[in-house]
């Protein structure tokens, strides 16, 4: 299974994920240059802007 992980700013897509129990990783998102703090928690992926 995998999900989307999509800027929350700007909603480009930043990458694709497989699922994961707990994952946390920082992304720099290629359109809007805003560093994205991702965190996946069981399945449940939230994105936020640093
Ligand atoms: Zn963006």
């Amino acid at each position: 299974m995998v999900k989307v992980v999509k800027c929350p700013v700007c909603a480009k897509r930043l990458m694709d994920m497989l699922s994961a129990k707990e994952a946390n990783l920082q992304i720099k998102c290629p359109k809007c240059k805003k560093v994205i703090s991702v965190s996946l928690i069981d399945n449940q992926i939230h994105g936020e802007a640093v």
